[in-house]
């Protein structure tokens, strides 16, 4: 069986200006590896086409129709201080839900067995109503609302590795019962969530706080609690929010994990994903700013997607 990536070439028209982090070179410096590794195994594939009606269940109509209109005709414009968008962030936002949404029918029609979308704009930070931190759609969530109504389950887990808290992520689903969401991240830091008393209406939230510094044994350590709560949760599809700015190379966070350590908890995750789920698990880029490492770290992780069996 084989591993899907879903990309499309519209990123590259998602301008955020001179000297954001948020760059076009991220993706493309991925999606240049991949060609060069050249894995017959990997399935590329391009996003779907969605009906609009499939975004109103993650974020409000209003702001669905803000995010709409502001879109300019030339020239940046911003929907939070550092969430810019420009003429051709429209396609972009909308091919990166339109990714995880491939990514799923893949999976569930037996395509491939697994699947990785290297998209941008990320969508971790973004809330029901609100954009922020360079996202504007939440992709992860629309995906596990598709999974949710598309294809009736009842319970499905996201795994948030990305350094920063997905304050998006917990928001559209603090009161979800049928949605796990756990996340591993930077603490105190940007966005300033994401404590441990943060757990959902139905227990279904679980943050796991770390400090700058955090090396890749308290980290992998630290990571156990995370494949605890996914055996009681016992998922029927795993969801990654797939950040790398947990790298100790990145410029915008202090964790010192190395390439190695995404390999080995994506491995750790699939293999319970067996257990519960068949191995159903759809990753979501997210952060990572530092283009080697994450170039490095995203090999790591699709190599753990393409060697499970
Ligand atoms: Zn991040």
């Amino acid at each position: 069986m084989k591993t899907g990536l879903i990309t499309s070439n519209t990123y590259q028209n998602h301008n955020t200006g001179n000297g954001h982090p948020e760059k076009i070179d991220r993706v493309t410096a991925i999606i240049n590896n991949f060609k060069r590794l050249n894995n017959k195994d990997l399935i590329w594939k391009k996003p779907s086409k969605f009906k609009k009606e499939l975004l109103e269940k993650t974020h409000n109509k209003d702001y669905i129709n803000l995010v709409e209109k502001s879109f300019p005709k030339k020239g940046l414009s911003f929907l939070d201080g550092d969430t810019i968008v420009s003429p051709g962030s429209k396609e972009a936002t909308l091919d990166a839900v339109g990714s995880i949404i491939a990514a799923i029918d893949g999976v569930q029609n037996k395509e491939y067995k697994n699947a990785f979308c290297a998209v941008r704009p990320p969508g971790h930070h973004a809330e029901t109503n609100k954009a922020m931190g360079f996202c504007i759609y939440n992709n992860v969530a629309v995906g596990a609302y598709y999974l949710l109504e598309k294809y009736k389950l009842n319970k499905v887990a996201i795994i948030d590795f990305d350094v920063h808290h997905g304050n998006g992520t917990q928001d559209i689903f603090f009161n979800n019962s049928k949605v796990l969401y756990i996340s591993t991240h930077q603490y105190p830091f940007y966005p300033g969530s994401g404590t441990e008393k943060e757990k959902g209406k139905y227990n279904n939230i679980f943050n796991i706080p770390l400090p700058a510094g955090t090396n890749s044994e308290e980290y992998l350590n630290a990571y156990e609690f995370v494949l605890k709560k996914i055996k009681e949760f016992k998922p029927e599809f795993i969801l990654f929010s797939a950040g790398f700015d947990a790298h100790k190379d990145d410029p915008l966070a202090q964790l010192e994990l190395t390439s190695k350590d995404f390999y080995y908890i994506t491995k750790r995750t699939l293999e319970l994903s067996k257990l519960y789920c068949n191995g159903k698990v759809v990753s979501i880029l997210e952060g990572g700013y530092d283009i080697k490492a994450l170039q490095e770290c995203s090999e790591m992780h699709v190599n753990a997607l393409l060697e499970f069996n």
